[in-house]
């Protein structure tokens, strides 16, 4: 039985495929406690595989994206089957991350990392892109952890112009490696 927070239908808002409409599958829980996390991963309900699937199938359509977050979704032990039925419906599987965890996905699971108090070498690897807070600082030392070809994205904590300077700044100054990421469905008052 999966343990879930919430199941809907958006955008993506962030990353390499900003602005692509998405069901969200946030799994409950997390195997880290970072002091600064505002985001609401708390058990709300338990569901069976196949029953998330449908729920997805109910909400998006004919929509290719799922993009499994949390929490950390790699955390329960069901997800790996979830992955699997997710792509035997035919949808194409992303994995939001914060990397402590390795595991064995397919190729075409989409995995973007999200570094906080550490970070797995297997995951940093198999990383389609790299999502790092921008908060007071640019996080220097989590860009280097990753491979040279993966998109490094700079994202300002709260879209705060102080934090938008400092990443377009380290932006301009490393222009093949990092790219700026804003939360763009805060902007249009999507979730
Ligand atoms: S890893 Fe992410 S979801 Fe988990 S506690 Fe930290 S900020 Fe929150």
């Amino acid at each position: 039985m999966l343990q879930l927070a919430e199941i809907f239908y958006s955008l993506q808002g962030e990353g390499t495929w900003t602005g692509t409409p998405a069901v969200f599958v946030r799994l409950a829980g997390c195997n880290l406690s970072c002091s600064f996390c505002d985001t609401d991963y708390a058990l709300a309900f338990l569901a069976p595989v196949d029953e998330v699937v449908v729920r997805v199938r109910e909400l998006g359509g004919e929509c290719p994206m799922v993009i499994l977050t949390g929490g950390e979704p790699l955390a329960q032990r069901e997800t790996r089957a979830l992955i699997e039925a997710l792509r035997a419906d035919g949808r194409r599987v992303h994995i939001e991350s914060n990397g402590t965890l390795p595991a064995d996905l397919p190729d075409d699971v989409w995995l973007t990392v999200s570094p906080k108090e550490r970070l797995s070498p297997e995951m940093a690897r198999r990383a389609n892109e790299a999502k790092l807070i921008v908060d007071g600082r640019v996080p220097e030392e989590w860009i280097g952890a990753f491979p040279q070809s993966t998109r490094v994205f700079l994202q300002p904590e709260g879209n705060k112009p102080s934090n938008v300077a400092l990443a377009v700044d380290a932006a301009k100054r490393d222009p093949v490696r990092l790219r700026l990421s804003l939360q763009t469905h805060k902007f249009i008052g999507v979730r």
